[in-house]
């Protein structure tokens, strides 16, 4: 395609990244939300996109990192990540315990990614995610806009038991952003929070649209975060802005914002999800926390 948008040439758009890091004086950066999967799943993803398919709202998405996976990998390293996450997530029963198979296998063979799993409501859900952090899962995603389902169903509240108890961060695309779901917006998971109010769910995309909604539910639960996902982009502001009265909220929530890029599937240049965060004029200091020490710190990085 000619009009993919053509990230930087890659030793340019590293040189560019490293700067940023290299300012800030931080070894590196965690990214929370990146996209690893069996390449038949992601290659339906990018039709998806391609196809302007529900998931993009019918926007245009021209996927900047359309690449092998092993030279994806590199340019996560050429950047400096010193630690991502193979986010994947079922859109129907039965797919979970596949995803999670290959997703421990992905993160034995590539040790700066966090073992990723995910979860669906579906009988025998509680065993999956239990099977999953037994075999040293660190990080879920949960999907509720492509999945389809109520977070709060009935089905999941063993896993969210489980998932509290175990301190496992779980990242969750509830909002509804960039195109709502039956289940997606602050209420349903609301509604998950009430009953365990220890879960660490870190709110995809900074809760988009729902923005102020999620902080929100952040300000009330200690244990929620919101990553950075697209937000505060260039593309993303021209769909949903931030609104600006929300900016000192984000600063007060410091050290619960931690940074995620959606990398593969963007449709700019990974740096400037960092040049969005920075021109915010939040400081240094808040950069820092959320471009590395608050991951680290969730994750236990040496
Ligand atoms: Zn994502």
């Amino acid at each position: 395609m000619n009009d993919q948008p053509r990230p930087a040439d890659p030793a340019a758009e590293e040189d560019e990244v490293r700067r940023f890091r290299e300012r800030l004086g931080i070894p590196g950066l965690v990214d929370v939300h990146t996209h690893f999967m069996p390449e038949r799943v992601l290659h339906k993803v990018w039709a998806y996109f391609d196809g302007l398919g529900p998931l993009t709202g019918g926007i245009e998405w021209p996927i900047a990192y359309r690449e092998e996976e092993d030279r994806r990998i590199a340019r996560l390293r050429g950047f400096g990540v010193r630690a991502f996450t193979a986010l994947l997530y079922p859109h129907k029963p039965g797919m979970a315990a596949w995803l999670n198979g290959w997703a421990a296998d992905f993160a034995r063979r590539t040790p700066d990614c966090l073992h990723t799993a995910t979860l669906f409501p579906e009988e025998g859900a509680e065993a999956c995610v239990r099977t999953a952090l037994d075999a040293g899962a660190r990080v879920f995603k949960a999907h509720v806009q492509v999945g389809a389902y109520d977070p709060a169903d009935e089905l999941l509240d063993p896993v969210w038991g489980l998932l509290a108890e175990a301190g496992a961060p779980v990242v969750i695309h509830c909002g509804s952003g960039p195109a709502p779901g039956k289940h997606t917006g602050p209420a349903p998971v609301g509604r998950v929070l009430a009953r365990h109010p220890r879960l660490r769910l870190v709110v995809a995309h900074l809760g988009m649209p729902e923005y102020e909604d999620f902080l929100g539910l952040a300000e009330r639960y200690g244990q929620v975060r919101l990553d950075t996902t697209m937000a505060l982009t260039d593309f993303s502001e021209r769909l949903a802005p931030f609104p600006r009265r929300a900016l000192p909220r984000l600063a007060d929530l410091g050290d619960r914002i931690l940074l995620g890029s959606d990398f593969p599937n963007i449709p700019y240049p990974y740096a400037h999800q960092l040049h969005a965060l920075e021109r915010l004029g939040l400081g240094d200091g808040w950069l820092r926390a959320v471009c590395h020490d608050n991951g680290a710190r969730l994750f236990d990085l040496p």
